[in-house]
């Protein structure tokens, strides 16, 4: 193991680490050490034996024979500059190497539908773990990534600039837009908590520029009413789960300010980067699929927010 490898990786200007010391003692010295992920399937197989040409690259193969087959190496095994580990990327793998071709995970729709969930760890963990890899030990790293990305396309050939045309659902899935109320984290650092957090403690309500950009608040019981109805019914999703009601920040702080403190002032700071400019919702799937509307508006919602952050505040009611 490299002298300093296990340091961890938080400062982000770390150089990789060293190779090992004794790497220069061994018996073989490989100018590349390549790590092959799936190195026992169709492609990954011929890259090993393109690989194994040269003379210089030790190719070690990591690959659970799901799909593989040790048959694919039969070649290289028992060769000095070949390794092969039985061995799943969803779990971590720790070896040194220079070059990481990631090719692990069944490509044949057979396959990688017989088990979809087990598809999807092995893609996002599998590929979180040579990410990993890669930068832990200074690797350069290959993903071989497939064209079934680009779904049903819409545009033909398919640029690599096209995102697609896929369908991911199979689970429900709801899409939640600024929701609030009750049990809000009062440091949460989100508009309707701040402001109201702010007018309670007589502060300035602190309303990012311009002031204009529009969200869409839902209260929380209204959207919990949304997730029970999409998931007691038949249908999948997306379902857009919001209140349309649409205010821009300045109206939501004048609002806050008329509800709970008039003495509180209103001052424009400065925003964080690419901040939406308007959100709200088309509820319309929630609307005839679930038959979910919000019922509760923003100016009924709000005094019951308050009510909580005031007792959680240990602020007396002045009013
Ligand atoms: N915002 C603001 N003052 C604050 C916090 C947020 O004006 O103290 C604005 C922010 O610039 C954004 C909007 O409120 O335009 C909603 O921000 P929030 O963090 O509540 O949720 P987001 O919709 O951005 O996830």
């Amino acid at each position: 193991m490299a002298a300093n490898s296990s340091n961890g990786d938080h400062v982000a200007s770390k150089q990789p680490p060293l190779p090992s010391p004794l790497r220069f003692s061994k018996f073989f010295q490989s100018n590349m050490r390549i790590l092959v992920t799936g190195g026992a399937g169709f492609i990954g197989s011929h890259l090993v034996d393109r690989l194994m040409e040269n003379e210089k690259n030790e190719v070690i193969v990591a690959d659970n024979y799901f799909t593989g087959s040790k048959d694919n190496l039969k070649k290289w095994i028992g060769h000095p500059r070949f390794e092969l580990i039985r061995h799943d990327v969803t779990e971590p793998l720790l070896v040194e190497v220079d070059q990481i071709y990631h090719l692990a995970c069944p490509a044949s729709p057979i396959f990688y539908k017989y088990n979809p969930v087990k598809t999807i760890k092995t893609n996002v963990i599998g590929t979180l773990n040579m990410l990993g890899l890669a930068k832990r030990v200074g690797a350069r790293i290959l993903l071989t990534s497939t064209s079934e990305v680009y779904g049903d396309p819409l545009i033909h050939p398919q640029p690599e600039s096209y995102w697609g045309n896929v369908n991911p659902i199979e689970i429900r899935i709801a899409r939640i837009f600024n929701t609030y109320g009750p049990r809000m984290n009062i440091d949460d650092g989100r508009v309707v908590s701040n402001f109201i957090a702010q007018a309670l403690r007589g502060e300035s309500l602190t309303v990012q520029s311009p002031g204009t950009q529009t969200r869409s608040f839902c209260y929380v019981s209204d959207l919990v009413d949304g997730l029970i109805r999409l998931m007691g019914g038949s249908d999948t999703g997306p379902i857009n789960l919001g209140n349309p009601g649409e205010f821009t920040m300045l109206e939501l702080a004048e609002t806050v300010k008329e509800l709970i403190n008039p003495e509180v002032e209103i001052k424009i700071v400065e925003n964080t980067p690419d901040d939406p400019r308007q959100r709200k919702p088309d509820i319309t799937k929630a609307k005839e699929l679930l038959g979910w509307e919000p019922q509760i508006k923003l100016c009924d919602g709000l005094p019951l927010m308050q009510e909580d952050f005031r007792l959680r505040l240990g602020i007396d009611n002045k009013n």
